[in-house]
């Protein structure tokens, strides 16, 4: 097969049942959905409306919150409200964990102002008492008409599972590795429970999957056998990815692989901030993954050479930094203006060598001047050289040209 022949992640998308979460469609053949979670405290009702408003606006189309204790759960209509006030309607999905069941009963406004209740089939209890708090959730979930996320994390997998699969492996007559045991404990821990919810009444099309663990390999490994023993709605996403560079190159890792062979219907990027730092780059490195896979375009590409001996001031370094920045603030604006917007391609080159060519491959691109070569930077506007900018308002001038650019060709 030829690159030429080579199909798509979207011509080789996993066949899995859509589930509607208030509108937003994950699975069933729609686009892959970017979702993230807040890091405030949940009854902190400021905090937690300001942040789930910022990474709505970064492009988060769901957005999970903590509904830990009661006043988390009291807060949680509250939070409702005053974001739709706001005219921000991105679902809310609240995370439960061993106490769900409880909270979800004793505030009957949270559980009809969340849009979908994530579980967690390894602390919903112990023992008997487990089926009876897992059903609990699933009840209400019924009641409320929400769907549900069993999310299964192998840094709390239900032990008594594990505990059986691992005594079973010890006694067969070919014993599997322990790692081999734990990906199918994980496995076999969505698969029980989405089975359970399905006897309770909720069927495929109201439960999304997830069976997160944080090696790349493992993630890996564990998808595959989940994407080929079930036909729910896959959320994808590595835990525990860390901090920075570590955490994005990851995430990236596991999930490119999965996603290149059509596994995952909404991803989440597990992103540790720096102290202090902005939650919303989880966001954007999601979006980022999809739309560098051509799956999904959410703002204009911009392509930008790394440099090297022949530019030698950082004027190209600048330039590229700006033209970013600048299509990422004028994003929100550009999108109501500009339908299909997301789609364009920059070009901010460094010297002559490569310039010119890519630029000319771009929609609109600019190629700076080395060092050494004469202080003029030609633009090239789709495939062909349209004007030559000069002297030190070349930065500005170039992002005049853009905007007019976008403005004649998505402009109504
Ligand atoms: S385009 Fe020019 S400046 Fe950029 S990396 Fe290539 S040779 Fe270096």
């Amino acid at each position: 097969m030829t690159a030429d022949e080579q199909m798509s992640p979207q011509d080789v998308r996993r066949d899995a049942v859509g589930v509607d979460v208030a509108g937003v469609v994950v699975g069933g053949g729609a686009p892959i959905v970017v979702q993230s979670m807040t890091n405030t405290d949940t009854a902190d009702i400021d905090a937690t409306v300001t942040q789930v408003a910022a990474l709505a606006r970064a492009g988060s189309e769901l957005v999970r919150i903590t509904v830990d204790r009661d006043e988390a759960a009291k807060a949680v209509p509250h939070i409702r409200d005053r974001l739709r006030t706001r005219g921000e309607k991105v679902p809310l999905v609240g995370d439960f964990h061993y106490n769900g069941h409880t909270l979800l009963a004793d505030h009957p406004a949270c559980a009809e102002a969340l849009d979908k209740y994530r579980i967690n089939p390894g602390n919903v209890g112990f023992k008997k008492k487990k089926d009876g708090q897992f059903s609990a959730i699933v009840e209400k979930a019924l009641e409320y008409n929400k769907p549900v996320r069993i999310g299964v994390n192998w840094g709390s997998l239900d032990q008594e599972l594990l505990t059986h699969l691992m005594n079973e492996n010890a006694n067969s007559a070919n014993p599997k590795t322990a790692r081999a045991v734990t990906h199918e404990a994980i496995v076999q821990s969505a698969l029980l429970s989405a089975a359970r919810a399905e006897e309770l009444g909720l069927a495929a099309d109201r439960v999304i999957l997830s069976a997160k663990v944080s090696a790349v390999q493992d993630l890996i490994a564990v998808y595959r056998m989940l994407a080929a023993r079930s036909k729910n709605a896959l959320h994808l996403g590595l835990t525990e990815a860390g901090m920075g560079s570590k955490g994005i190159v990851a995430s990236t890792a596991a999930m490119g692989v999965l996603l290149q062979e059509g596994i995952g219907d909404t991803i989440r990027v597990s992103l540790t901030p720096e102290p202090g730092g902005d939650r919303t780059v989880e966001v954007q490195v999601a979006q980022e993954i999809l739309q560098t896979m051509g799956l999904r375009s959410f703002v204009p590409i911009v392509a930008a050479c790394p440099g090297c001996g022949r530019t030698t001031s950082t004027v190209f370094q600048e330039l590229a930094r700006d033209v970013q920045t600048m299509v990422r603030e004028r994003m929100p604006d550009w999108k109501a203006r500009y339908p299909g917007v997301e789609t364009l391609n920059l070009a901010v080159m460094g010297c002559i060598v490569n310039g010119p060519g890519e630029s000319k491959h771009a929609d609109i691109g600019i190629s700076l001047p080395g060092t050494g070569e004469q202080p003029a930077a030609p633009v090239f506007i789709d495939g062909k050289k349209a004007m030559t900018l000069r002297g030190a308002t070349i930065a500005d001038d170039f992002k005049k040209v853009l905007e007019e650019y976008i403005e004649q060709r998505f402009g109504s």
